[in-house]
């Protein structure tokens, strides 16, 4: 970090802040100019430690220069991360949707909706089996169950899958049927469950928080990595603004900041995102423009009857106009579908 002096800073109290880098493990480089003092302090610069000088007499401001997520910032690995996603790689020149409905209902619904999205070149199924409902008395899902028909649709359509786990005691349950663990975005800053994730060798789709911001995502994913999993797919699902045409506003601007910070592949949910069925494809387009590794977008065989999200998800016909307009759009930010 830099610390910046004001002009009137005397020599004591600059002496002082030295001392106290020192004192704190800090190596420091002096600058002086005509103007004022700037003086460089190279170590690991905690949070506190930033507050703390700022508040010491004589500092002007504490400028941060380095990123506090080592692993998941791009400093130590500018290349960018493919994580494969049993055997789809997500990250790399393609981009990959994962689609499917929002819960899984029954067996023949799962398999529908697995068919329709597979035919249209989706590569990844999702459905939820545990679902983060905000009211206790809405549907929870049919857990371990749903799983299995999830795998058995997508092993019928050789789709991967994709599906929520809720927490650390359903790890493992999921293993056998989950080829990426979904963390929901109220469960980003469940750290003892990202902890828990970081121990495992699946790969994560870490959704951001509602309220979070970039900085508190990437340290989100920095406790999985930092736990040993590298294997992390940052998903954008909108967050909560005073806007209420829209279910959360899809920060699409999130998309290239997180590429330049991240090596870590970012995909938009655009179902979630929105809320309403007519305004998930132009978003869905729009993320693919600016930049996102892949989509998550909710499918339904039949909407109108859905148990969770039926006004949001897209009927198999929308999905595939949909994904036809992506081949369009796709290659001209030179990437393929
Ligand atoms: C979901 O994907 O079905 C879901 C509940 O998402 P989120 O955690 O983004 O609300
Ligand atoms: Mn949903």
């Amino acid at each position: 970090m830099l610390i910046v002096m004001t002009p009137l800073a005397t020599a004591p109290e600059v002496d002082a802040v030295i001392a106290r880098l020192v004192e704190k493990g800090y190596d420091v480089h002096r600058s002086t100019g005509a103007e004022r003092t700037v003086l460089g302090a190279v170590g690991h610069v905690q949070e506190s430690d930033r507050r703390f000088f700022e508040d010491m007499p004589g500092v002007f401001e504490v400028v941060r220069i380095s990123e506090p997520y080592k692993l998941a910032g791009r400093t130590f690995q500018p290349r960018n991360s493919i994580v494969s996603v049993r055997g789809v790689p997500v990250g790399g020149d393609e981009v990959v949707v994962m689609a499917g409905p929002c819960t899984i209902e029954t067996p023949g619904q799962v398999r529908e909706s697995a068919r329709a999205v597979a035919k249209a070149g989706a590569r990844i199924l999702r459905g939820g089996a545990f679902k983060p409902r905000t009211s206790p008395y809405s549907y929870q899902g049919m857990g371990v169950e749903g799983w299995k028909i999830l795998r058995e649709a997508a092993d019928e359509f050789d789709l991967a899958t994709v599906s929520e786990v809720m927490d650390a005691s359903q790890i493992d349950d999921a293993l056998p049927y989950v080829d990426l663990l979904q963390v929901g975005a109220r469960n980003m800053q469940n750290f003892t469950f990202l902890k828990e994730l970081g121990k495992t060798r699946k790969p994560v789709l870490l959704k951001r928080g509602l309220s979070a911001t970039i900085e508190e995502w990437l340290l989100s994913a920095e406790y999985v990595m930092a736990g040993g999993n590298r294997d992390v797919i940052l998903c954008e699902r909108g967050i909560r603004t005073f806007e209420r045409y829209t279910r959360n506003t899809l920060d699409i601007s999130a998309i290239p900041v997180v590429k330049k910070l991240s090596h870590l592949p970012i995909v938009a949910d655009p179902s979630h995102g929105t809320g309403h069925r007519e305004q998930v494809a132009p978003m869905a387009l729009a993320a693919a423009a600016a930049g996102a590794d892949g989509l998550l977008i909710e499918v339904h065989p039949d909407p109108d009857r859905a148990l969770c999200d039926g006004p949001q998800s897209l009927l198999p016909e929308q999905f595939e106009k949909l994904m036809d307009q992506l081949r369009i759009v796709v290659p001209a930010v030179g990437k393929r579908l």
